[in-house]
C-alpha cells in the first residue's frame, strides 16, 4: 500500500482518485531527512466545488440509510485501518516526523478508535421529548445539516482527520475534508481504506493543498453550512471572519498553552514520569501538551533536579528508531520558529537547564529538523515565552507560593485548553479543577481520554464542543416539533 519515491498523492471526490484541476502539486517533505518524498495536489476552489458537487450528490442516500448500515460500513474502515496500521504508522511518522513507535502506538489505534465509536453512536443515537403537562409533547427532530466542511492540522494527521469525519459520517453528513499539506500520506491512504469498505462515492472527498486556497475555498463555500476546524487560534479567527457573516455553524479546536501544576504532596515519581509525556511527546506537537509547568517551592528543587535529568535521557534522533523518544520537528519553518522562541527566552532572562540547541543526528538525518528537548527556568508567567504558543520540545518551569498563585499563573494566558494538577488531596484537586479556565483538566493524569465526554478549549483555545453526542448534535440541525395533546 505504501510506495516509496516520489509518489503522487491524489484528491478523492465522488470515490475516484483524481489529479488536481489545475495539474500543480507541492513538495511533501519528509521531515526526518529535509527532503521531499512526495506530491501533493495544490487544489484550488475548482476542485473544491467539484468535491461540493458529489458531495450533494450523495447526500440524500447517505442521510437516509439506515444507521446500522452506515455504522457497518464505519466499522469496516475501522478494521482497515487495524489490518494497515503498520503502513498508516510509516506514513504518519514519514510526514510528520514523530517516531513511528509512537504513531503505531497511538495515532494510528486512536484514529481506528474514532471511527468505531462513531460508527456504533450512529445506532445509538437518540433525541429528546418533552411532555408539556397534559397540553402538548414536544420532540427533537434531528437531521444532517448536509455538506459539511472538516478541516485538520499536521500534528496528529489521522487521529484528527478521523476525528472530525467520523462523527459528521455517523451524522449522516456527507463531507469535504482538508487535511494538512504538511501530512497528506495518511488521509490519501485512509481514502484507498474508504474504497475498499465500499462508502458510496462522494460521501467522503477528500481535497488535498494549501491552507489559504483550498481550505479557505472550503470555508467561503456557501454549499457547506457548517465548517468543522483543528488547528492554530490565528487561522481560526480569519474561518470564523469569513463562515460567520454566513452564518455558519462552526466547531472550532484551537490552539493551547496549557499549565501543569505540581503540588507538593503529589505521587512524585508519577508526576515526574507523566509530566515528561505531556512536555515531549510528539516532540512538543500537541495541542495538549503541558508547556507551563508550575511546582510548589517546597518541592521546586527536587521536581526540577528529577525533570531535568529524566528529559536528559530522551533520544533524539531517526524517527524509525525503536529507540527514538523525539523525532523531527515537522518542517523547517516550524523549526525555525521554535528555535527562535529559544532565543527570545534568553533574551527574556530566562536559564535553559537543558537543550535549547538544533540536533543533527548524522545518516539519513543528517538534514532533518531536530531539536534538543528544551527546559527553561527563570522566566515570568507574563513574558512572551509563557503566554505563546511554542508547540515544540520547549518548556518552562516556574514556582509557586500557593494554591492562588498557581491559579493566578494558570490562567494568565489567552489560551484555555487543558490544564493538568498533580495532588494528593482529594478536596484540593477538585476545588483547584473548578477555577482553570481550562475545556479539559487531568487530575494526576495526562492525555486520558473517554470519546464520550465534550472536548475543546475556552478563550482562544477554541468554540464549541466535539466528541460523543455533542459532534453528532453539531453535525445535525435540531427542530422542535410541537404536537398539540
Ligand atoms: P493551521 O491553522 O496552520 O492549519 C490547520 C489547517 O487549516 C490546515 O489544514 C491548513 O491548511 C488549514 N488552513 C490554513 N489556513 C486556512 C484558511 N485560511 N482557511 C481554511 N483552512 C486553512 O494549524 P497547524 O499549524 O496545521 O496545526 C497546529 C495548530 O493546531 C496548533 O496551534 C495546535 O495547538 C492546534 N491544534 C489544536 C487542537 C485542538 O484540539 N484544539 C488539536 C491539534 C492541533
Amino acid at each position: 500500500m505504501f510506495v516509496t519515491g516520489m509518489q503522487k498523492i491524489l484528491n478523492y471526490i465522488g470515490g475516484q482518485h483524481t489529479e488536481p484541476l489545475t495539474g500543480r502539486y507541492l513538495q511533501n517533505i519528509n521531515p526526518a531527512e529535509g527532503k521531499p518524498y512526495s506530491l501533493v495536489p495544490d487544489s484550488d476552489a475548482t476542485d473544491v466545488q467539484q468535491a461540493v458537487e458529489a458531495a450533494q450528490q450523495a447526500f440524500n442516500a447517505w442521510a437516509t440509510m439506515p444507521p446500522e448500515k452506515r455504522c457497518a460500513i464505519l466499522l469496516r474502515i475501522a478494521d482497515l485501518i487495524d489490518r494497515n496500521t503498520e503502513q498508516l504508522a510509516l506514513a504518519e511518522s514519514t510526514d510528520q516526523g514523530k517516531p513511528l513507535k509512537l504513531a503505531r502506538a497511538v495515532d494510528i489505534p486512536r484514529a481506528s478508535l474514532n471511527m468505531r465509536f462513531f460508527a456504533t453512536a450512529a445506532i445509538h443515537f437518540a433525541s429528546e421529548a418533552h411532555i408539556t403537562g397534559s397540553e402538548a409533547v414536544n420532540y427533537t427532530l434531528r437531521t444532517p445539516v448536509g455538506v459539511v466542511g472538516c478541516i485538520s492540522p499536521w500534528n496528529l494527521p489521522l487521529y484528527l482527520f478521523t476525528w472530525k469525519i467520523a462523527p459528521a459520517l455517523a451524522a449522516g453528513c456527507t463531507v469535504v475534508a482538508k487535511p494538512s499539506e504538511l501530512t497528506p500520506m495518511t488521509a490519501y491512504l485512509f481514502s484507498k481504506l474508504c474504497t475498499e469498505a465500499g462508502l458510496p462515492h462522494g460521501v467522503l472527498n477528500i481535497v488535498h493543498g494549501l491552507g489559504p486556497k483550498a481550505g479557505q475555498a472550503i470555508v467561503e463555500h456557501p454549499g457547506i453550512p457548517a465548517i468543522s476546524f483543528t488547528g492554530g487560534t490565528a487561522t481560526g479567527k480569519k474561518i470564523a471572519a469569513t463562515a460567520a457573516p454566513m452564518f455558519k455553524k462552526l466547531s472550532l479546536e484551537l490552539g493551547g498553552k496549557n499549565p501543569n501544576i505540581v503540588f507538593a504532596d503529589c505521587d512524585f515519581d508519577l508526576a515526574v514520569r507523566t509530566s515528561i509525556q505531556a512536555a515531549f511527546s510528539n516532540q512538543g506537537e500537541i495541542c495538549l501538551c503541558g508547556s507551563r509547568i508550575f511546582v510548589e517551592r517546597s518541592l521546586y528543587q527536587k521536581f526540577t533536579d528529577a525533570f531535568v535529568q529524566q528529559t536528559r535521557g530522551l533520544t533524539v534522533g531517526d524517527p524509525l528508531d525503536e529507540q527514538t523518544r523525539i523525532g523531527a520537528l515537522v518542517s523547517e519553518a516550524h523549526l525555525n520558529k521554535v528555535l527562535g522562541y529559544i532565543d527570545l527566552a534568553r533574551q527574556e532572562g530566562g536559564t535553559i537547564l537543558t537543550g535549547g540547541k538544533q540536533v543533527r543526528p548524522g545518516g539519513r538525518c543528517a538534514h532533518g529538523y531536530f531539536v534538543e528537548p528544551t527546559v527553561i527556568s527563570g522566566l515570568s508567567e507574563t513574558c512572551r515565552t509563557n503566554q505563546e504558543e511554542i508547540f515544540g520540545p520547549v518548556v518552562t518551569i516556574i514556582p509557586f507560593d500557593s494554591e492562588e498563585e498557581a491559579l493566578h499563573m494558570a490562567n494568565s494566558t489567552p489560551y484555555g485548553l487543558s490544564a493538568t494538577v498533580w495532588t494528593t488531596n482529594l478536596t484540593r484537586a477538585h476545588r483547584v479543577a473548578a477555577q482553570i479556565h481550562s475545556g479539559i483538566i487531568w487530575i494526576n493524569c495526562w492525555l486520558f481520554r473517554d470519546l464520550r465526554t465534550p472536548f475543546g478549549g475556552m478563550k482562544q483555545s477554541g468554540v464549541g464542543r466535539e466528541g460523543g453526542w455533542e459532534a453528532l448534535r453539531f453535525f445535525t440541525e435540531a427542530r422542535n416539533v410541537c404536537v398539540k395533546l
